[in-house]
C-alpha cells in the first residue's frame, strides 16, 4: 500500500469497525460507550496541549482555559466520589495504580495484592511467579515490589479475611491493593484496612471496573469503609474516556500521590481526556445514580436467565453478582477460547478469563475455562431486565444449541436495532456507534 491507500484503508476499518459495533451486543466488562459530548470534547485542542504540573504550578503558558476545565473535573470528581481530594491527571488505571506506587512504596517493598487467578490487575502484578515463571506484572516489573498474595475463597468468590490477615502480619506490606479486574462481590475492606492499620500499610482500592457503581451508591463505598485512596479507570463502569484518577480524603497522602504524578510519571497528560471526564463527570451527577441501579439489575437479571438456561454461573450462593460483572464456566463446553471465538461470529463480543479454579484443572490464561462480561455497556443502550434474557438466549444458542453463530449474527443484528442510542447523559438519542467525520458531512 503506497501512502494514500495506507490512509484511505485507516479510515475504512474504522468505518467498518463502527458498523460492526452498531450490529453487535457489547459485553466486554471493562469497556463503555461514551456519549457525543465526551467525544466532542475528545477531538478538540485541548489534545495538542500540554499544561504540565498543577492547575496554578504550571510551567507552561497558554493553559487558562485548560486550567479552568481540570478545577471543574476535580470539582466534579470530589463531589461524585464524596472526597476532599481528586488528582484527574492519570491518563489510565495502570498509571493511576503506578502513582499509588511511586507515593508509598519503595523497589524491593512488599506490596499484596489478589494474583490474576483470583480477579487481581496485571497492574498489581509481580515480575515472576513462585515457579519462576515470567508474570510481568507492573507492581514487580516497573517499581520492583515483592507481590505477595492476599488469600481468596474460591468458594464465596471473594477475599479470605483470616487468611489475608495473618499473611498481612506475616508479610508486613507497605501497601494492600484491593479491588481487581473480577470483581462480583463487595470486598472486606473494613477488615482489611484494620490489619493494615496495625502494622502501618496504605490500602489502595483499585475501583478501575466498580467506579461507576460505587459513585452511583450501588457498591461498596471504600474511602469509608477504611481505605487509605482509590485508583480508578474512568471508562468501564464510570461511561468517561480512557483516562485514570486517584481520589483520598487524606491531605498527606494526597501530597504524596501529586508528586508522583508530576514530575514521576506525567509530563503530558492527555488534556482533551481531562475535559472529556469532566463533561462525563457531569453527566454522571445528573444521571449515574439511576444508570448504576439499573446496571446491578441487569447483571443480576443476566445471570440469573443464564443460570435458568442450564449455564454453569459461579457464585450461586452469594446471588452470583453484585456489580456489573457476570461469569460464565464453560470448561464443559469446550473451553473459554472456543467460546468467546463462537460469540464473537454471532456478534456478541466477550473476553475469555481464567476462575479461580481453572489451575487446579490444568487450564491457563490462554485457554481459560472461563469467560467474563459485563452488562455496563448494553445498560447504556438502554437495554433493561427484559433484554438481558434475551441476550443469555443469543448465548444458550450459540454455546448450548450449537446453532451456527452466523446465523444468530443476524438475529443479534436485528436484536439491535432497537437499542442504538445513548442514555444517561444530557443530549441523548444520539446514536452510540454512529462514525463522526470531520472531512465528510
Ligand atoms: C482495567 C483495570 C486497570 C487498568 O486500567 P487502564 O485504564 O486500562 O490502564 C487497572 N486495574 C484494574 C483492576 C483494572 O480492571
Amino acid at each position: 500500500m503506497d501512502a494514500r491507500e495506507s490512509y484511505e484503508k485507516i479510515f475504512s476499518l474504522m468505518r467498518e469497525h463502527h458498523n460492526w459495533f452498531d450490529s453487535s451486543i457489547p459485553l466486554i466488562a471493562s469497556e463503555n460507550v461514551t456519549s457525543w459530548a465526551v467525544r466532542e470534547a475528545l477531538i478538540c485542542d485541548f489534545g495538542h496541549r500540554y499544561a504540565e504540573g498543577w492547575v496554578g504550578e504550571r510551567v507552561y503558558a497558554g493553559t487558562k482555559y485548560l486550567d479552568q476545565v481540570e478545577i471543574i473535573a476535580m470539582e466534579l470528581a470530589k463531589e461524585l466520589f464524596r472526597v476532599k481530594f481528586a488528582d484527574v491527571r492519570p491518563i489510565s488505571g495502570v498509571v493511576a495504580n503506578m502513582s499509588v506506587y511511586a507515593a508509598f512504596t519503595k523497589p524491593g517493598d512488599v506490596m499484596m495484592a489478589l494474583p490474576i487467578t483470583k480477579g487481581g490487575h496485571i497492574s498489581m502484578g509481580p515480575l515472576y511467579g513462585s515457579e519462576g515463571n515470567f508474570i510481568g506484572g507492573t507492581a514487580g516489573a516497573v517499581r520492583g515490589l515483592d507481590v505477595k498474595y492476599i488469600a481468596f475463597d474460591d468458594e464465596n468468590l471473594n477475599i479470605d479475611v483470616e487468611k489475608t490477615v495473618k499473611r498481612i502480619e506475616q508479610n508486613k506490606p507497605k501497601l494492600i491493593m484491593l479491588g481487581g479486574s473480577v470483581i462480583l462481590f463487595p470486598q472486606p475492606v473494613k477488615e482489611i484496612s484494620e490489619a493494615a492499620k496495625t502494622i502501618n500499610a496504605v490500602v489502595n482500592y483499585d475501583a478501575a471496573h466498580v467506579a461507576g457503581l460505587i459513585a452511583g451508591g450501588e457498591f461498596q463505598d471504600p474511602l469509608r469503609e477504611g481505605a487509605d485512596c482509590m485508583t480508578m479507570s474512568t471508562h468501564k463502569t464510570l461511561p468517561g474516556p480512557q483516562h485514570g484518577m486517584v481520589v483520598t480524603n487524606d491531605e498527606e497522602k494526597f501530597e504524596l500521590i501529586k508528586k508522583a504524578n508530576f514530575p514521576g510519571l506525567l509530563s503530558n497528560h492527555h488534556l482533551n481526556a481531562v475535559a472529556a471526564l469532566a463533561v462525563a463527570l457531569a453527566e454522571f451527577l445528573a444521571f449515574g445514580r439511576e444508570y448504576a441501579s439499573q446496571i446491578v439489575r441487569n447483571a443480576r437479571a443476566f445471570a440469573e436467565a443464564l443460570h435458568d438456561k442450564g449455564f454453569k454461573v459461579p457464585g450461586e450462593k452469594n446471588g452470583f453478582t453484585k456489580s456489573h460483572q457476570v461469569l460464565l464456566d464453560v470448561d464443559e463446553l469446550g473451553g473459554g477460547k472456543k467460546a468467546e471465538k463462537l460469540l464473537e461470529d454471532a456478534n456478541i463480543i466477550v473476553n475469555r478469563n481464567l476462575l479461580p479454579w481453572d489451575p487446579k484443572r490444568g487450564r491457563s490464561f490462554l485457554d481459560p475455562g472461563g469467560i467474563r462480561m459485563g452488562v455496563a455497556e448494553v445498560t447504556r443502550l438502554g437495554m433493561k431486565e427484559g433484554e438481558m434474557e434475551e441476550i443469555a438466549e443469543f448465548i444458550r444458542k450459540v454455546l448450548i444449541a450449537g446453532d451456527d453463530p452466523v446465523k444468530v449474527s443476524k438475529q443479534v443484528s436485528e436484536f439491535r436495532r432497537n437499542f442504538r442510542h445513548i442514555h444517561y447523559a444530557f443530549e441523548t438519542g444520539r446514536e452510540a456507534y454512529k462514525y463522526i467525520s470531520l472531512l465528510s458531512t
